[in-house]
């Protein structure tokens, strides 16, 4: 998924060619446990006022939160947060009621930040509700990719490169960073050929960084939560949704693919972030929990379950927790012609597209500055 507000990131799906493959929503929804919704839309009111009619006008929180979230709204954008102040720690400052935190902040932050709210750095959560609940009437948009990846990045990524001459190897393990004083001389491939340059961007994470033999102290520091996706068949029949975000649930995202990707059968897409919980339950406990998360939003007329595919990311992405920016590396290095990119280095964003685009950036204009 990608957000209205990721900037950098459509920009750069933009120059690939990509910006209709990616399909931004009008309309969010968070689903509770008996069904009921919210819908977030952008009315026609300028921002920061452009999603007070979808609030006033719900039953998903009674009048006397919505009163709270627009004081607690207020409260996010006129105070920082310290330093060492976890997201839950923030919003409890702020006097905000526990069913807001429930309803409506946690689902939104838990799968942006990829981290419970008692752990995630305030001020991560603080970057992300600013920029999707008081961004433009744009940003609150939710970006759903309407093919593979592969067609949407990769793919458009190395035709742009070619076309203009350049060379790229895929499936080629760097296996050493032949260091040499105060530069790299040459890396070396698996395969033992070696390669020499005048500059190095190594956009890998930072454990690949020290089997290469480049030691950075955020391969000690950084800490990694998992992301789990199901993939679920269902038999024919009526799935009548499109996707949501599951309140209460590990699995807080349903897509409903079905007919999507050129495929005829009915095909949902469950993702649970921050999964931590579940690394350790059987296959069968985790795909019962993603279609239970399914049944939520499609409710308990759906179709039965036919085949389910699991795929684990054990370290999906870094955690955000309070001091992640002390360690979160720049782009230039000890070295003088190695720098480093990747959406873990010093972007000031959680780990995303948008980041890692971002980190690009940064890693390239450093190069150009001392080429
Ligand atoms: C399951 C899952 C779901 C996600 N969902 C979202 C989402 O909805 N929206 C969003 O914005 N972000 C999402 N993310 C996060 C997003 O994928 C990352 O932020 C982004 O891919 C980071 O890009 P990167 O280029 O920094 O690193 P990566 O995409 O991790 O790329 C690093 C590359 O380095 C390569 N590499 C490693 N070692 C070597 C070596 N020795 N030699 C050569 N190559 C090497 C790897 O093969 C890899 O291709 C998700 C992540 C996961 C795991």
């Amino acid at each position: 998924m990608l957000l209205g507000c990721c900037s950098a990131a459509k920009k750069f799906l933009a120059k690939l060619g990509s910006s209709a493959l990616v399909d931004f929503k009008d309309e969010v929804r968070i689903v509770d446990e008996s069904g009921e919704a919210l819908s977030v839309k952008a009315s026609l009111l300028p921002a920061p006022l452009h999603l007070a009619p979808s609030i006033i006008g719900t039953r998903f929180i009674s009048t006397r939160d919505k009163i709270s979230l627009a004081r607690v709204m207020a409260g996010i954008a006129r105070r920082n947060p310290g330093k060492e102040q976890t997201a839950l720690d923030y919003l409890q400052s702020l006097r905000c009621p526990r069913v807001l935190v429930e309803r409506v902040i946690e689902p939104v932050l838990i799968s942006a930040l990829n981290e419970e709210l008692h752990q995630a750095s305030a001020r991560y959560a603080r970057m992300v509700l600013t920029k999707i609940l008081m961004g433009s009437r744009n940003s609150c948009k939710l970006g759903v990719p309407k093919a593979p990846l592969m067609q949407v990045i990769e793919g458009p990524a190395l035709r742009y490169l070619c076309k203009r001459g350049r060379e790229v190897r895929t499936c080629a393990r760097v296996e050493r960073l032949n260091i040499e004083g105060d530069h790299i001389r040459s890396i070396t491939l698996a395969g033992g050929e070696e390669l020499a340059y005048d500059y190095y961007v190594c956009a890998v994470p930072p454990w690949s960084l020290t089997e290469m033999g480049f030691q950075t102290p955020a391969a000690e520091e950084m800490t990694w939560h998992p992301i789990i996706s199901a993939h679920l068949f269902y038999e024919d029949g009526n799935l009548d949704f499109d996707q949501a975000c599951v309140m209460g649930e590990p699995f807080q995202w349903v897509f409903n693919k079905s007919g999507g990707f050129g495929q005829k059968f009915n095909y949902v897409q469950t993702v649970a972030s921050a999964a931590d919980n579940l690394i350790g339950f059987s296959a069968n406990e985790i795909i019962h929990l993603a279609d239970k998360a399914v049944t939520k939003v499609a409710g308990r007329r759906k179709p039965a379950l036919k085949r389910a595919v699991l795929y684990t990311a054990r370290r999906a992405t870094f955690s955000t927790t309070p001091g992640t920016d002390a360690i979160r590396p720049t782009s230039k290095t000890h070295l003088g012609n190695l720098f480093l990119a990747g959406d873990w280095t010093d972007t000031h964003w959680p780990a995303t597209i948008e980041s890692a685009v971002r980190s690009g950036h940064t890693a390239a204009k450093a190069v150009i500055s001392i080429a």
